[in-house]
């Protein structure tokens, strides 16, 4: 036997001792662990799972050694994977600092940073949210104003960030400033890590449509921020946060595969809500329904190869925005699909005549919208695409997130 299936052997082994039964099911929204201080676990075997998958080191699985990942070369990487989506196994948390942070500190972080802040991100210690946008910097993010100044060895921290995902439960923000309000936009923006616990730090909740709040407004105030937390070079953060946004984009463009944020399976609903479809109307539905799967599942295809790809080797960061796109947009076209399938019963909101899932629907076909917006809009990753994948040539001015 060779030593990968050696390995595929032993993986899939110790994920079927390992991996609890009720961690093996669809993750609704309110059962996402997410890492951090606070982490908090709703039964007995998320715990478990949790600890588990920390404590051997497949939070990262890819991450060496000797910054809390567990070494995995790509290839044993990609089994644990298929393994785990073999098995249908949740993801033992959530943390936009191992998705986006780790991987940028890995690339661009000093030693110093490495060894202090990744192995705790690493065993889902500390949970990080991300502080871009500002409101007049969302597209036009260069735009921002947040400033920092340099106070010999640390930063005064002065504005705020709106949009902050989670601003409220999280410990640290990565946080885009501007260090020289003199330099060319671009070429004043630093990249900087500050403790949300630090004192002129503080948050205000947004609502939502979707009922739900996950959003902030975060405030500075006078903030100090230790110049060890600034990564790379002074003024050189915006090819920094274009790095870290293509880790963001194929992030989001996994939503689906982890069944994030939304696990509803389009046609086993169309089985439950139209079984027999009647006259031209249900049967074009019908017919829409089955495109878009077959669209979906084609989506699942190309993103199994682009792993393939990249992980001979191939450097596919600027189609991460083509996949992000992609998927948000198949993500919200499924919802309106479902919408026209369950008619009146996915528009419920709080009456008890409606299922859980039927509720559930409503606000997932809501938040559908965001995710088309979230990590830049559809329009931003369409102009993304036209100038870094196909090379267009410029029709306007301005760098968008
Ligand atoms: C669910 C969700 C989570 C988010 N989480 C975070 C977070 O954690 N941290 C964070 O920093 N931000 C976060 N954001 C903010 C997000 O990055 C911004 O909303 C996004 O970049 C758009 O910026 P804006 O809202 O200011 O819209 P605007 O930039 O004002 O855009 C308004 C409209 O104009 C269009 N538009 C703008 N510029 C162009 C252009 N050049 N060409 C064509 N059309 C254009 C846009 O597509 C959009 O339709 C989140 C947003 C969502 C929805």
């Amino acid at each position: 036997m060779s030593d990968i299936e050696a390995f595929r052997c032993e993986t899939r082994a110790w994920l079927e001792a390992n991996c609890p039964e009720s961690m093996r099911t669809p993750m609704p929204e309110n059962e996402m662990v997410w890492g951090g201080s606070q982490v908090e676990f709703v039964s007995q075997d998320q715990r478990l799972w949790f600890e588990r998958m920390r404590d051997r080191g497949w939070f990262c699985p890819d991450w060496p050694i000797e910054y809390g990942g567990s070494g995995l070369n790509a290839e044993e990487a990609a089994v644990l994977e298929a393994e785990m989506r073999r098995l249908r196994c949740r993801p033992p948390q959530i943390n936009l600092g191992i998705w986006m942070l780790g991987p940028l500190l890995l690339e661009h972080g000093s030693e110093e940073q490495k060894r202090r802040l990744l192995p705790p991100m690493a065993r889902g210690e500390v949970r990080w949210c991300q502080g871009f946008s500002e409101p007049n910097a969302g597209s036009d993010l260069a735009s921002l104003r947040t400033r920092a100044r340099l106070e010999s060895d640390h930063f005064v921290v002065d504005g705020t960030k709106i949009w902050t995902s989670y601003g409220d439960k999280s410990d640290w923000m990565y946080a885009l400033v501007r260090t020289d309000p003199d330099a060319p936009k671009h070429q004043g923006i630093s990249l900087l890590l500050i403790d949300m616990h630090a004192e002129g730090v503080s948050t205000a909740p947004i609502d939502l449509i979707g009922g739900k709040s996950s959003f902030c407004q975060v405030f500075f105030d006078g903030v100090r921020v230790a110049r060890e937390n600034l990564v790379g070079e002074l003024n050189a953060g915006w090819a920094l946060a274009k790095r870290l946004l293509q880790h963001e984009r194929r992030a989001m463009s996994k939503f689906g595969e982890i069944s994030l944020p939304t696990h509803f399976d389009l046609l086993s609903l169309l089985r439950e809500y139209l079984p027999e479809p009647q006259g031209r109307a249900e049967q074009a539905l019908h017919l829409r329904a089955i495109r878009c799967r077959m669209e979906e599942h084609a989506f699942e295809l190309t993103q199994r190869r682009m792993a393939e790809e990249m992980r001979a080797g191939q450097d596919g960061s600027d189609l991460m925005a083509i996949m992000k796109l992609v998927h948000s947009e198949q993500e919200k076209e499924k919802f309106e699909v479902l919408l026209d399938v369950l008619g009146l019963r996915a528009l419920g909101w709080e009456e008890s005549s409606f299922t859980d899932q039927e509720l559930a629907l409503t606000r997932a076909w809501l938040g559908s919208f965001a995710q088309t917006i979230a990590g830049g809009s559809s329009e931003v990753q369409l102009n993304v695409i036209a100038k870094r994948v196909l090379g267009l040539p410029e029709a306007g001015k301005g760098e968008a997130k």
